[in-house]
Order: structure tokens, then C-alpha cells, then sequence
């Protein structure tokens, strides 16, 4: 039998699902075996799901506990100015006084800036004063080590070693990264999510290819094993490596020429998606979703906000770090035999991503953020010199 391992993508996940044999006689007892356990996992979890909220979800409910665990490690100190002090050294200033917004004169990404102040502008008539230190790169700032010495900072992506606080990325507005198919950067989440959505409607899950479905840059080698089994494998995996701003030679894309862009409109003809992290977690996940395609979604590490309300098995099919290609062969294999639970699963993680990740969620998660954050503000907050105002173009308007 040629049996090869899916060690541990979860806890309890199969050792062995499936051959590269693709014949039903090749498999051992123990794969089929291995196999009816994870139907049966899926299966119950699928049934004892439930929905994170009620109703409309008016009040952004199945992201609150973020809010509570970010906030925690300064429930007991506060925040006080010195702190931010420290921070500021890892950030850009904002500063919101008598409902306007400030910001230090300098923005190291000014696209980032105006996606995070897009959301800013349209709560500051409803926010109390507060300071805050918004990280606009993509690495978070506070290691759990220094946390003492450190204060708080607003980072759009995190692991469990760090305690940044994670805000909605500046790419649901603006200043997500810049590719040729979306030259002005990825963002305006509002209006992908409608075009993605009609793009799923053009191909019915049963004309989907049935095969794995990649294209991005090798912002982590945790990529290369998809890339290569594609390689080998191309009637079960289509992943390339496309060009980044920092690639050089093909050495940058595991020794090969760049593949084109793919838009997002058109991952949604394959049927298996596959998300990585990336620097930091990659905004390509909540895109994949909207396909009505399965996404595999590669490591737990790298956290944006919305994540943690997306359960493994029941919206996504979680998949170990650094998966062999011998592992991402048995998930795939495993799902082209099951597809009644692909498609289960893919029909969860859509209609998550419809009910609970609107644009009044993005709106709704800033501002019970801000208002939590504000209460734990000990000092007066005052008007600075060296900041200056950020209007919005509707204010200039009026
Ligand atoms: N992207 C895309 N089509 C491509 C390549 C990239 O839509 O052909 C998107 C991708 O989904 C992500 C962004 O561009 O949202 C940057 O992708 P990349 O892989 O370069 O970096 P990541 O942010 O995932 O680490």
C-alpha cells in the first residue's frame, strides 16, 4: 500500500487518510478506517455548531470576546500617558478630542492611514476623547515578554506572543497591498464582497474543478510545499508563485518564471482554496470564502480580529503549519471523496463571511473597540501642538 501520513493537521486528526493510489482496492483498512473517523468528526461538529449570534447581529456579538482578550492585559494598570509614550516610538499618534481627529504629521503609509481613518472619521462624532498608537506595518509590536515594559498598540495581525490589540486591517477602506490586477491596492471590501459574491453565482459547485487553487507570492516558504506538489501534481493542484515588490530572480519564486495574477473574481472556478499566513496573517482569507469554494486554511498561528469566530471543520478545513505535500495530497483527496461535506462546509464559510463580516461589522468592532479601549484612559486627554487635524472629504464638504 502506498499510504502517506496526515500527521496531526488538528489534535485529532488522522494520521493516514489516503494513498497517492487513487484506486479504491490500494487502501488499507486502516486509511478507510482513518477516513470514516474524520467524516464522522466533521459530521458532529457540523451538527452541535452553533451560530455565533442571533438574528441580524446588530451589535457585532461574535467578535466581542476579541475586544475583552486584547483589552485584558491593561484591565488592572490602565493607560496612562507615560505609556503611550513608550508606544509611540512603534506607531503613528491619533488622538480624538471633542469628536475631531488627530494624527501625527507622518504616516509611513499614508494608503494605510487613510483606510484606518476612513473608519475613524465616520465614528468620531460618536467616540469620547482618547489617545491611541495605530501600528501600520504588518508585524505587531508588543512581544507578551516586554508587555510590562511596553504600552499599548493597535496592530492589525497578531500570534499568541504578542499583546498587541488587533483593529480591523486599513484593506476593508483602503491600502491593502498594490497588484497589477488592483493597481490602487486591495480594499473596498464593500464593493468586493458584492462582485466576488456574483462571481461565485457563474460557476455552480459541480462545475468547479475539483483541485487544489493558489496564486500568490512566496511571502512564506510555509507555501512552498502546495507549489511544489502543483508541480508534480497539476491535475490535483494549480498554486504558482506570482511576483511581489521584492522579487529578483526566479530563485524568489522557487525557481520559476512568475505566474500571472489571478483576480479574486476567478479563484472561485476552483473548488479547493488554499489560505497561508503571509508576513503576518494574509488578507486573502476572508476574499476565499465568498467563492462558495472550500478554503483550506493553512496554520493557526497569524490572527486577524475576525478569525477566531470561524470554526475549523464547520466554516474552513484547518490545516496543520508547514504541511508535507504528501499531507495537502490526503486533505484534497479526502474532500474530492467527500464532497457533500466540502460543499457543507463551504456553504458555512460563505454565509459567515455574508452575516458577520459586513462592512457595519468592520464599523461596528471599531467602535466597541474604541469605546472599551477609552475606559481604560487614566489621564485628561488635551489638544498637542505637533498633531495635526485629519478631515474627512465630507466634512470639507459641508
Ligand atoms: N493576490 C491576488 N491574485 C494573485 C496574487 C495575489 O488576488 O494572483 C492577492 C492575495 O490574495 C493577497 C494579496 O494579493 O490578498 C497579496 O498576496 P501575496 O501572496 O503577495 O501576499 P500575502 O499578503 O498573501 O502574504
Amino acid at each position: 500500500c502506498k499510504c502517506y501520513a496526515l500527521s496531526s493537521i488538528d489534535d485529532n486528526y488522522p494520521n493516514k487518510i489516503r494513498g497517492l493510489d487513487n484506486s479504491e482496492n490500494s487502501r488499507s483498512q486502516e486509511e478507510i478506517l482513518i477516513g470514516d473517523r474524520l467524516i464522522k468528526k466533521i459530521k458532529k461538529l457540523l451538527e452541535e455548531y452553533t451560530p455565533c449570534s442571533e438574528g441580524g447581529d446588530v451589535n457585532c456579538e461574535c467578535h466581542s470576546d476579541v475586544i475583552f482578550n486584547d483589552l485584558k492585559p491593561y484591565q488592572s494598570k490602565g493607560v496612562t500617558n507615560q505609556m503611550l509614550r513608550i508606544s509611540a516610538k512603534y506607531g503613528t499618534r491619533y488622538k480624538i478630542l471633542n469628536h475631531r481627529l488627530y494624527r501625527d504629521i507622518e504616516c509611513m503609509f499614508p494608503a494605510r492611514c487613510s483606510g484606518i481613518e476612513h473608519f475613524l472619521l465616520k465614528l468620531v462624532d460618536e467616540l469620547p476623547d482618547m489617545d491611541l498608537v495605530v501600528n501600520t506595518r504588518d508585524w505587531p509590536q508588543v512581544p507578551t515578554g516586554l508587555g510590562d515594559r511596553m504600552g499599548p498598540i493597535f496592530s492589525f495581525s497578531k500570534t499568541s506572543s504578542y499583546l498587541d490589540i488587533m483593529y480591523p486591517a486599513w484593506t476593508f477602506w483602503a491600502g491593502g497591498p498594490a497588484i497589477s490586477l488592483y493597481p490602487t491596492g486591495i480594499g473596498r471590501w464593500d464593493l468586493l464582497r458584492d462582485s466576488l459574491t456574483k462571481s461565485a453565482l457563474k460557476t455552480s459547485w459541480t462545475e468547479k474543478l475539483p483541485i487544489g487553487f493558489f496564486r500568490g507570492s512566496r511571502t512564506s516558504d510555509e507555501r512552498d510545499a502546495l507549489i511544489l506538489l502543483s508541480r508534480l501534481r497539476p491535475d490535483l493542484v494549480d498554486a504558482q508563485y506570482t511576483k511581489n515588490q521584492a522579487w529578483k530572480s526566479p530563485k524568489d519564486t522557487l525557481n520559476a518564471e512568475p505566474a500571472k495574477e489571478v483576480q479574486f473574481e476567478d479563484h472561485c472556478r476552483y473548488k479547493y482554496l488554499f489560505n497561508f499566513r503571509g508576513v503576518a496573517a494574509s488578507f486573502r482569507l476572508k476574499h476565499l470564502f465568498l467563492c462558495n469554494s472550500l478554503v483550506f486554511h493553512v496554520g493557526d498561528d497569524w490572527n486577524e480580529f475576525f478569525y477566531f469566530a470561524l470554526k475549523p471543520w464547520v466554516h474552513y478545513v484547518p490545516i496543520k503549519s508547514y504541511p508535507s505535500a504528501e499531507e495537502i495530497e490526503s486533505i484534497i483527496t479526502f474532500f474530492q471523496d467527500n464532497d457533500d461535506l466540502a460543499r457543507e462546509i463551504s456553504e458555512h464559510g460563505k454565509q459567515f463571511i455574508l452575516d458577520h463580516l459586513r462592512m457595519q461589522d468592520i464599523e461596528c468592532y471599531w467602535k466597541k473597540l474604541l469605546l472599551e479601549y477609552q475606559k481604560l484612559i487614566k489621564f485628561n486627554v488635551v489638544s498637542e501642538e505637533e498633531l495635526v487635524e485629519v478631515k474627512s472629504k465630507y466634512r470639507e464638504e459641508l
